[in-house]
């Protein structure tokens, strides 16, 4: 058996990893950012059963590092892949955490008293990091990065109290990246995706209201390791709202913007307004929709119970302005109520817009490194609808929402799909 590359850590890479090596295949799992876990382990329940993300998700994570077949290259990135199937020769930068991971053992006393603070990106930047961090509490490996645009020893010479703290030695401000040559038959291509920013559907406020949010800012609210501690808070005097406003397709299915369907919104929303009233059981919830997409298995059973046991008032309709009070910060949508032909309004405390899944950041740099083509939104390309797994380029395949939007379920099973056929070029 040869092996085969992995490129991307999320949900859709770590299932293909385990499928693989499972099969005796070995594995180069290449994760750019300090951890594997993707978006699944920033959410904090997944629909369609509300189960906890993170504890589906960290048993397979800490397997894949567990995993004699497995090699998780976290930190790094592909940046030449030369060859054809069942021969590529890979280049992959491992990027200098100034940490040996050989000797961190997690425990955390650096971050906590690292003098440097910093947005916190694993957070939507809605709390602080420090410039030496774990992602977040699960991450795989569990072992400290400095972040060296912002460490005061690597920018300015000074500082250096991590060195001094770390009982395990483990600090390392001499580290270089290091160049990583491999040799696969195979490689999936599994980065995901990124999200919207809708700063510029200035009629919802979003950056100009305080208590205006993003679907992905307010999963890390709901969640007990968010910046709340899962509470949710409202500006300016921090009381927990009692309506919420979900505003579906903001940016998505627009001719201007992102003329997709994001595909998983609707049942999100459905989801967060769930969490939102189990945390708070008198709060009410409005779901604001163009066409409610609930199409997968019981999907629709679950939008139902939404309403008979959730206090979810799905409401057809697009608001075209909201207005904030700028005593109270509430919020007011203005929207047209089809049935009676008139204009309507609704006064809530938080909303929360559902903005388009787009092709990751990364999608064009790495399609170009690869040799694969990507689709004119910018998702990675397949051959065709009857070969979902197939990239332009033999030997490579695709999984996960970086081929377009999709949920979990869906994500895993391309991922499966793909391992399959990277195995069989795998074991020629
Ligand atoms: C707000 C929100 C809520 C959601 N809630 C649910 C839900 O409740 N239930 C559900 O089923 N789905 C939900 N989803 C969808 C779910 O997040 C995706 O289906 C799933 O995360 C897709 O997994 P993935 O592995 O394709 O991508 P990701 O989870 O995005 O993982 C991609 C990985 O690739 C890495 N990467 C990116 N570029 C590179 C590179 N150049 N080199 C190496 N690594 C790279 C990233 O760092 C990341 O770790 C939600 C999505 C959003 C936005
Ligand atoms: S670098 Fe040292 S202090 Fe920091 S988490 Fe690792 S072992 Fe602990
Ligand atoms: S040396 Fe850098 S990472 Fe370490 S404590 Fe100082 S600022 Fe933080």
């Amino acid at each position: 058996m040869k092996d085969v590359l992995i490129i991307g850590g999320g949900v859709a890479g770590i299932q293909s990893a385990l499928d693989l090596a499972d099969r005796g295949i070995h594995v180069y799992l290449v994760e750019k950012e300090p951890s594997i876990g993707g978006r699944m382990a920033l959410l904090d329940k997944t629909m369609s059963t509300n189960d906890c993300s993170i504890c589906i998700l960290a048993p397979k994570m800490n397997e894949c590092a567990s995993h004699p077949n497995i090699e998780i290259m976290e930190y790094s990135e592909v940046i030449e892949v030369k060859g054809k199937a069942g021969n590529f020769k890979v280049k992959v930068r491992r990027k200098a955490k100034y940490v040996d991971s050989s000797k961190c053992t997690g425990c955390g006393d650096c971050m906590e008293k690292c003098p440097t603070e910093i947005p916190n990106e694993y957070n939507s930047y809605l709390d602080k990091r420090k410039a030496i961090f774990l992602p977040f509490p699960q991450a795989v490996p569990r072992k400290a990065t400095i972040d060296k645009e912002h460490c005061l020893k690597l920018t300015r010479n000074r500082c250096g109290l991590c060195e001094r703290i770390c009982k395990a030695g483990a600090i390392d401000y001499n580290q270089k990246d290091k160049i990583i040559e491999l040799n696969v038959a195979s490689i999936i291509v599994a980065i995901g995706s990124s999200l919207y920013e809708p700063k510029d559907l200035v009629e919802y406020g979003y950056g100009r209201y305080a208590n205006v949010h993003t679907w992905m800012e307010y999963e890390r609210l709901i969640n007990a390791a968010g910046p709340t501690h899962g509470h949710l808070k409202c500006a300016p005097d921090g009381r927990r709202p009692k309506k919420i406003a979900f505003i579906q397709c903001v940016g998505s299915r627009d001719v201007k913007r992102c003329q997709w369907c994001s595909s998983v919104c609707c049942m999100v929303s459905i989801k967060s307004a769930m969490l939102a009233n189990e945390h708070y059981p008198d709060l009410e919830s409005y779901i604001f929709y163009s066409d409610l997409r609930v199409f997968s298995k019981r999907f629709y059973e679950y939008s139902k119970r939404g309403e008979r046991d959730y206090k979810v008032t799905y409401i057809h309709a697009r608001p075209g302005e909201i207005k904030e009070d700028k005593r109270t910060k509430n919020l007011t949508l203005y929207y047209e109520d089809e049935e009676k032909g008139k204009i309507n309004k609704i006064e809530v405390e938080m909303v929360v817009l559902a903005t388009p899944i787009m092709p990751s950041k990364d999608a064009r740099k790495i399609a170009e490194v690869l040799g694969i083509e990507t689709d004119k939104y910018g998702f990675i390309k397949t051959v065709d609808y009857t070969n979902p797994v197939e990239t332009t380029k033999k030997g490579i395949f695709v999984a996960g929402c970086c081929e377009r939007p999709k949920d979990i379920t869906e994500s895993v099973y391309q991922a499966s799909a793909a391992s399959a056929k990277a195995a069989e070029i795998a074991g020629d």
